[in-house]
């Protein structure tokens, strides 16, 4: 049997094309391969790219195997971990897939409360070992987000506020770098790198393993959503200002304007109707925790209160099913300032003119431990913005065109009606897949920015990682598996 040039790769129509790499032990998946279509899919229903090949690894020794092949057949490479990106970068069209989504093992040392990850788990599967022994690390709020990603843009929870950034834990990672080099990298070994990997993305190469620190959470914490109706939006973000500003740290709230999700612990009659809801979560002693939130509770009189002892693991999938993987989705996002009356005003009278009741906008409380680490201990540069907000449209993929259309432009509306109040930074994890080049430099500022630059030179001069926000390279670098360069 031959094996086919990367350019027959999944051009053979009625035999399964059967490709090899050398050192290569996982799965191969072309696109005549009976699971194709599952295989490229990610949680972004709009994204629809088709791959030459997905090389989908078992260990870090294939990693190493599929970026040498990718190399040297000059092939696009994408880097696959949760598949949760907005903008889709974990898929690319005509090149190769580096998918670790079978690589999710997590091992935990609770004496030492350290984790061990590896570069395809999911928050889920973190959450569920460290809370086996009352520990647990800042990870996402959707228990269905990969813990790479995520982690390479920052990291920001419901535990943020207290014990800092996902980056703000991570102990080291082992990094595949460009030329195929497995590296691992810590304060002490390659701290440049190790500055960069802590919110420059997946710039720098494929990240097979991650080391956190852990801490004590829970296993049960005081924590939940608080509803009212969409018409109290103005009166109750006015008061949740005052009151967060005062918040100890192991307070984390989120606030979210869109329809009631129908949930099974939201009554029926709840169901869709337009509300802002501030999720909750007391990271310290159960009694503390109700202590703190009974003013928020009793601002205003709540359409249903649901805050009490939740398990924190069972409260970090609470979300799951409003963010369905295959919905369509298309996001914008800014950093945020005090929230001043005026900005409240823009924020209440957009947040709820869209069209889909699956679209909705999330608003994180930063500060606290965040806004205590140095602006440039590592390279997640939006620690001095109190506020992150994300305006996320969904629709079904059913829903025809014009749908879409709508929600996007609410999505980019409400953003420019934000201009003038907002703070000029942006989370790199939020970004969409249509913007401006410009809003990555954004989403760093220009010192945080060109020093990834110089590390990017260092250890990527060719931007073989290029799909993803993009860092370019400090000459003149290749964009594409073609021979193609880009001035700087
Ligand atoms: C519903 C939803 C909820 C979210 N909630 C939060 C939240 O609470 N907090 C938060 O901070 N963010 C959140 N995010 C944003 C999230 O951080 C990003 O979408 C992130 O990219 C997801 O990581 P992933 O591994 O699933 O990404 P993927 O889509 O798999 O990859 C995205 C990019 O990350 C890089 N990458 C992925 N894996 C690796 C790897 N192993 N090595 C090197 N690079 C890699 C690559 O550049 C890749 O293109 C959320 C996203 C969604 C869709």
């Amino acid at each position: 049997m031959t094996t086919p040039t990367p350019a027959e790769i999944g051009q053979r129509s009625k035999e399964p094309t059967v490709v090899e790499i050398d050192g290569f032990r996982g799965r191969l998946i072309s696109a005549d391969h009976a699971d194709y279509d599952i295989a490229r899919a990610v949680w972004n229903g709009a994204i629809d790219r088709r791959p030459r090949l997905i090389a989908r690894c078992i260990g870090t020794a294939d990693v190493v195997a599929a970026v040498r092949f990718a190399r040297d057949h000059d092939l696009e490479i994408a880097i696959r971990g949760g598949g949760h990106n907005v903008a889709g970068t974990a898929i690319c069209d005509d090149g190769i897939v580096i998918d670790l989504s079978a690589m999710r093992a997590v091992r935990v040392d609770p004496a030492d409360r350290r984790a061990w990850v590896q570069g395809g788990a999911l928050w889920g599967d973190v959450d569920h070992e460290t809370q086996a022994h009352g520990l647990a690390t800042t990870g996402g709020i959707v228990s269905h987000t990969g813990v790479a990603g995520l982690t390479l843009g920052g990291g920001v929870g419901w535990l943020m506020r207290k014990h800092g950034l996902t980056v703000d834990n991570l102990l080291a990672v082992d990094v595949v770098t460009a030329d195929g080099e497995l590296l691992r990298a810590s304060e002490d070994e390659h701290p440049d790198l190790f500055w960069a990997l802590r919110g420059g993305g997946g710039n720098f190469g494929v990240v097979t393993s991650f080391e956190f620190r852990l801490h004590s959470v829970g296993p049960t914490v005081v924590a939940g959503p608080i509803l009212w109706d969409a018409t109290d939006a103005g009166r109750v973000l006015r008061f949740y200002r005052d009151f967060v500003r005062d918040a100890p740290d192991e307070l984390g709230t989120v606030v979210r304007f869109g329809a009631a999700p129908p949930l099974p612990v939201i009554p029926e009659d709840l169901h869709w109707r337009p509300v802002v809801m501030i999720g909750t979560c007391y990271a310290g002693p159960m009694e503390d925790g109700e202590q703190v939130l009974r003013p928020l509770r009793a601002s205003r009189t709540p359409l249903l209160d649901l805050v009490g002892p939740a398990p924190y693991v069972g409260f970090q999938s609470a979300l799951d099913s409003t963010v369905v993987h295959g919905w369509n989705y298309y996001w914008k996002s800014t950093h945020l300032p005090e929230l001043r009356d005026d900005l409240i005003d823009v924020i209440a009278e957009h947040a709820f003119s869209c069209s889909s009741p699956r679209s909705y906008v999330a608003m994180f409380h930063m500060e606290g431990a965040v806004a205590r680490v140095a602006g440039d201990a590592t390279a997640y540069a939006g620690r001095d913005a109190p506020h992150n907000i994300v305006i996320d449209a969904a629709w079904l993929p059913e829903q025809n065109k014009e749908i879409g259309a709508t929600e996007t432009e609410w999505a980019r509306g409400f953003l420019d009606a934000l201009e003038p109040h907002r703070a000029e930074s942006v989370y790199v994890n939020f970004l969409g897949g249509d913007e401006d080049p410009d809003r990555v430099r954004e989403a760093y500022g220009d010192p945080v920015y060109d020093r990834l630059v110089d590390v990017k030179t260092t250890y990527d001069p060719d931007n073989v990682f290029h799909h993803n926000q993009n860092i370019r390279p400090g000459t003149g670098t290749r964009i594409s598996g073609t021979s193609r360069t880009c001035p700087n």
